[in-house]
Parts: structure tokens; sequence; C-alpha cells
């Protein structure tokens, strides 16, 4: 179990919905993001037509669920979820585009997942808004066109090299989420905090933020499970100092990273000599998915310049030894 996982959204249920953005000024950090989606919604909003499809991709947790929704509420329209992997067949699609309100925002999140068959019936939907599905079998098949109310697909994927270019094509607006300074962590933990009760100052804040791996899912995961330590070893309040202790207990580190990212990074460096190493060598090497590597834990450690990603394979940097308190020059002679 990852304490730090950004891709799961187990135990967060009420408590998240209390501190999701609802509104876009209310989303903290992306500013290039959220003034150019200001700019679209106020436009088509002033056109009194539909947001163009919205294409969101960056790693799990940096708020692209969220912006669908935040989209959903500036646009005053309703908003339908699904993801990539539920809907199996044609027919789960066409159910879904049968039900939406004209307006309304489709949300699917992993679209990288779609199977070929639902993605022939995005197309025309998303280009035309007209279903065209074939019902029965054999000789009895026909082909039917419906007519769809204009709606706004927003597709979220964590990387968007992973789209096949006719579904990246249809969509007019495409935005990039980049994990968060520092700064945007402890305004958004301050902001969670004071929403949920937990008394906290700038110090604790920041402390909780600098160990989030720039991602807010992670900073309110934290933040949750540092109010359980200040209540029960501490008076309750979340100070610098308190928030440390409760970490180092959790085993983040002064990075912000976990056992998952230790693990991979070592393993770079103990059993391949810091690399070039392909990714499904890494894999077998620390037993983790391939998608898991590339899509939840190296994001971090790359953008924080602790490995790189080479023609040849992953390596770690300078950096990443020295984390470990060793040097490249450690390296066993070969
Ligand atoms: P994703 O869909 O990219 O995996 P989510 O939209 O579910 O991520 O975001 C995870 C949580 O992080 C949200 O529930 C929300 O509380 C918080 N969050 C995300 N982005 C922001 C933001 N820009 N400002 C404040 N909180 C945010």
């Amino acid at each position: 179990d990852r304490l730090i996982a950004a891709d799961t959204r187990e135990g967060e249920g009420n408590l998240d919905h209390a501190i999701r953005p609802k509104h876009l000024h209310d989303y903290i950090g992306q500013p290039r993001v959220r003034e150019q989606l200001d700019i679209f919604i106020s436009a088509a909003r002033g056109r009194e037509e539909s947001l163009d499809h919205t294409l969101v991709f960056g790693p799990p947790g940096l708020g692209k669920t969220t912006l669908a929704n935040i989209i959903a509420t500036e646009m005053g329209v309703g908003l339908k979820s699904t993801s990539g992997p539920v809907l199996e067949r044609a027919g789960d699609l066409a159910a879904m585009l049968t039900n939406l309100q004209p307006g309304d925002v489709l949300f699917i999140d992993e679209i990288h997942r779609l199977s070929a068959v639902v993605e022939e019936i995005l197309y025309p939907a998303m280009e035309d808004f007209q279903l065209d599905i074939v019902i029965g079998e054999g000789p009895a098949a026909r082909s039917i066109k419906l007519d769809l109310p204009p709606f706004t697909l927003v597709g979220a994927t964590t990387r968007a090299g992973l789209l096949t270019s006719p579904l990246r094509d249809r969509f007019g607006i495409v935005q990039r989420l980049e994990f968060y300074s520092i700064e945007e962590l402890t305004e958004i933990v301050a902001r969670s905090a004071r929403l949920l009760g937990v008394e906290t100052d700038t110090g604790g804040a920041r402390e909780v933020a600098r160990r989030s791996r720039g991602t807010p899912r992670i900073a309110n995961r934290l933040l949750r499970r540092v109010r359980d330590f200040a209540e029960v070893r501490g008076a309750g309040h979340v100070d610098a100092e308190i928030a440390d202790q409760a970490l180092n207990m959790l085993h983040v580190d002064h990075h912000g990273l976990d056992h998952m990212d230790r693990r991979l990074l070592l393993a770079m460096i103990e059993k391949f000599d810091g690399g070039p190493v392909g990714v499904d060598s890494l894999a077998a090497a620390i037993g983790e998915e391939r998608d898991t590597i590339e899509d939840v834990i190296e994001p971090y450690l790359i953008q924080q310049g602790l490995m790189m990603r080479t023609a040849r394979g992953r390596v770690v940097t300078r950096q990443a030894w020295q984390h470990f308190g060793l040097a490249p020059d450690d390296r066993a002679p070969t």
C-alpha cells in the first residue's frame, strides 16, 4: 500500500468532496490553464454554445477530474462521468451519449484506454454530434443514425502520447497540467486544512506541501495523516515540527519520496550501476507494472532531476546518488 500513491482515490470519499475546488477561482496553481480556460469558457458562454472538446493530460492526482467538474459548473451544465476501461462495448458509449442533456459535459477518464470500436463511435459524435451505430447481427443488422445534443467531451489521460492521433485531433482545447510548486501546494494544504477544520500554521502547511511530490491529491492525503498524528501525539495543532515527525514516521523523506520512489532509484543504482536501463528490466527488477513506473513513479523523479529518460534507457543523475549519500564515483570497479 503506497501511502502517497497519487493514483487511487480510496478513502477520499466525503472528505474529498468537501475540499475539491468547485470554481475556477478556487483552483490553485496551473496559471496558464486557468487563464486560458477562463477565456474559452467566457467566450462559449457569451455565444451560448457548448465549450469545445477539451483534453486534459498530466500525471495522476494533479486535478484533471476536478477541472472537468469545474468546466461543467462554470458552464452551468450537467456532468456525466465514465472512464475508458469501463466503456467496453459500443453500446456502453451509445447509452451515455443518448442520455446527455444539451450542453452537458461528458467526462471520460483514462481516455487512452478506450477500445477501438468505442473510439469509432466517438469520432462522429464529437465531430457532428451524430451517433452512428449498428444494431443487430448478420442479415438483420442495420445501421442507424441519431442526432445527439451538442455536448462537451472532456477527456483525461496520464499521457497524451498514448492517444491515437485521430482522437487527439478532435479536441479543440488541449491542456497540460504540471506538477505544483511548493508555494502552490502550501496554499492548497492551507485551504484544505481550513475546510476540514484542521489547525495549522504556515510552517506546518509548508512542510506537508514540501513532501507531497508536487501533487495535490498526495498533499491532501498527507494532511489527513498528519492531522491524526497531531491529535494523538500533539495538541492537535499541525506545525512544522509535528508535520516533520509524522511524515518521517510515514517514511516520506525530505524530498517527498516514498519507498516506491526510493526502490526504483536504488534498483537503478545498485542493480544497473545507474543505468541506462530499459523500463521493462526496471519493472522486472522492482516487481512493478511498466505502466505504473511510466505514469505514476517516474514523472516526478524526472521533473525533480533525479533520473532521465534517454534513447538508451533510464539513467539516474548525480543528484540521485547524492540523495542516498552515494557518489557515482563510488561505483564498484568493473
Ligand atoms: P486527477 O483527476 O488528475 O487524478 P483530481 O482532480 O482527482 O486528480 O485531484 C485530486 C484532488 O486534489 C482533488 O480531489 C482536489 O481536492 C485536489 N486538487 C487537485 N487540483 C487542485 C487545485 N488546482 N487546487 C486545489 N485542490 C486541487
